[in-house]
């Protein structure tokens, strides 16, 4: 009996694995952290053995907890950590390196060469995507670079190359493909044809023997093979993780949306059939594809550092011990104290995209104590969402009129007073708070017919908890006025010798 679709959440902090029933329950889950690598500051490396094992072992323990037979799941889709690059031997199956992490910076230096000829946005009306270390393609031309034996490799057509969603698939099903949203965030795929570039793969010379076969994110790519608990239940969905998060969300249409506060914010704006060219520092990038439908857009503001920075004052300023404590120590205060804490640890994403920017607390005086401080750590957050949300709105020339959101942070009843007050628009988060997950296995089941239409999943959407806004104008604009001057304090930061 087919009752339930199951996906594999692989993240950039842990492995999930969820099985929903067809409203979107969830009826098991399994979930397991892995080592975060830092060989040299910033830089930050996941082993892919660890990665196949512990999706592995999430897949049995779910499967066993709940006493699932294998033959209950109609499907299994794959959500996954974005861009970040994993190597492999085709023949042996190993990986030649750890993967370098999206948030790895080390290949900065190579942007600034690549961008030499052409500038930042060369690659843009192709990829919709500015050069940047963030993707891709820097990380697997450092790898050819520095990898001992590996160009020839890869030159010999024994080497494959991955973002997460295509390592968990060849391991497995031993196939080599990948989904249009994942494929999108390389800086290889052009976004008309929805098939790689041969002068981009050139460009940063890249054999294309390498490269996974591109395919929808809704249909069967294969059945597993390594698992005898999933023993040929077929894989039928992928999605990278932001996108999977807005599918989740039941955010489909042009004009709807979703912001997701985790490690770092994503908001992801559908735009439907249509490619818009962001004018404020948005990425351009798949939405979605169901089977051979149209392929459906979007446009993106990802900021690097949110959830990380709560994460930074427990481990590294030690001034909470837990993420969740974060709340009651901003409330400690009555304010921000004057404070603005602008987290450009590893330069600035949407939508300013400046390397150049390291991290700034300012507005400091002597009365300032640590509860200003993580105030306004806090409302880093919130602010660095407005400023994404703008460029949305002058994108597409509508204003938004809600912000539907989830993620670890959501859990924060104050940020999320806060970010309503802060953009003038209520804030709705859902009854399912894993609607990455529930994003994959909503592909996934759709292929297989587990779901017969999006209309399904649309009534499974149900509304959690609803923050209105309650700030005066003039205090809203003050704020932000404050904001963004003290975003200008950051910039410019690294010189050629200060990183
Ligand atoms: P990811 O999927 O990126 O690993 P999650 O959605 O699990 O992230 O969210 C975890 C992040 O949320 C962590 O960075 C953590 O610091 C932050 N976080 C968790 N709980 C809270 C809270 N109550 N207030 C503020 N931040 C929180």
């Amino acid at each position: 009996m087919n009752d339930f679709v199951g996906a594999i959440d692989q993240g950039t902090t842990s492995s999930r694995f969820i099985v929903f029933d067809r409203l979107g329950n969830i009826v098991a889950m399994a979930q397991r952290e892995h080592r975060q690598i830092f060989p040299q500051p910033g830089w930050v490396e996941h082993d892919p053995i660890e990665i196949r094992d512990n999706v592995a072992a999430v897949v049995e323990t779910a499967l066993r907890e709940a006493d699932l037979s294998p033959n209950r799941l109609a499907a299994v889709g794959i959500t996954n950590q974005r861009e970040t690059t994993v190597l492999w031997n085709r023949r042996t199956g190993l990986p030649v390196h750890n993967a370098l992490v999206w948030q790895d910076p080390r290949v900065d230096p190579m942007v600034a060469e690549f961008a030499r000829d052409g500038g930042q946005d060369r690659f843009r009306s192709a990829t919709g995507l500015p050069l940047a270390s963030y993707f891709s393609a820097l990380k697997l031309r450092w790898l050819l670079d520095n990898v001992p034996g590996a160009r020839s490799a890869a030159e010999a057509g024994d080497l494959a190359f991955g973002t997460i969603d295509a390592w968990v698939l060849w391991n497995l099903t031993g196939r080599h493909a990948t989904d249009v949203t994942n494929a999108s965030r390389t800086l290889f795929m052009d976004l008309e044809t929805l098939e790689w570039r041969d002068d981009i793969l050139a460009d940063f010379g890249v054999p294309k023997s390498m490269l996974p076969e591109i395919r929808s994110s809704s249909e069967v790519y294969g059945q597993v093979e390594s698992s005898s608990l999933l023993r040929e239940t077929p894989v039928a969905g992928i999605l990278g993780d932001q996108q999977a998060a807005t599918f989740g969300q039941a955010a489909f249409d042009p004009g709807e949306s979703k912001n997701t506060y985790g490690t770092g914010n994503f908001l992801i704006f559908q735009t439907g059939e249509e490619i818009v060219h962001s004018k404020n520092g948005l990425l351009t990038t798949l939405g979605y594809k169901l089977g051979d439908q149209p392929a459906r857009y979007a446009l993106e503001g990802s900021i690097a550092v949110t959830g990380s920075l709560i994460q930074w004052l427990r481990d590294q300023l030690g001034i909470i011990s837990s993420a969740p404590e974060v709340e009651a120590l901003a409330s400690s205060v009555d304010d921000n104290g004057g404070v603005y804490f602008v987290p450009a640890f590893s330069g600035l994403f949407a939508p300013y995209w400046r390397p150049d920017a390291r991290g700034a607390i300012v507005g400091m005086t002597r009365y300032v104590n640590k509860g200003h401080i993580a105030r306004a750590a806090l409302e880093a957050t919130a602010f660095q969402t407005r400023e994404v949300l703008d460029a949305v709105n002058a994108d597409s020339g509508v204003d938004l009129t809600e912000l539907k959101v989830d993620g670890g942070m959501t859990a924060n009843d104050a940020l999320m007073q806060f970010q309503a007050d802060i953009l003038g628009v209520p804030v709705v988060r859902p009854v399912v708070a894993e609607t990455t997950a529930l994003g994959a296995a909503y592909a996934a089941g759709l292929a297989v017919g587990f779901w017969d239409n999006l209309d399904d999943l649309r009534a499974n959407w149900q509304e959690d908890k609803r923050w209105e806004p309650d700030m005066d104008s003039d205090e809203r604009d003050r704020e932000l006025r404050l904001w963004k001057k003290a975003v200008t304090k950051s910039m410019d930061w690294v010189d050629d010798d200060v990183r």
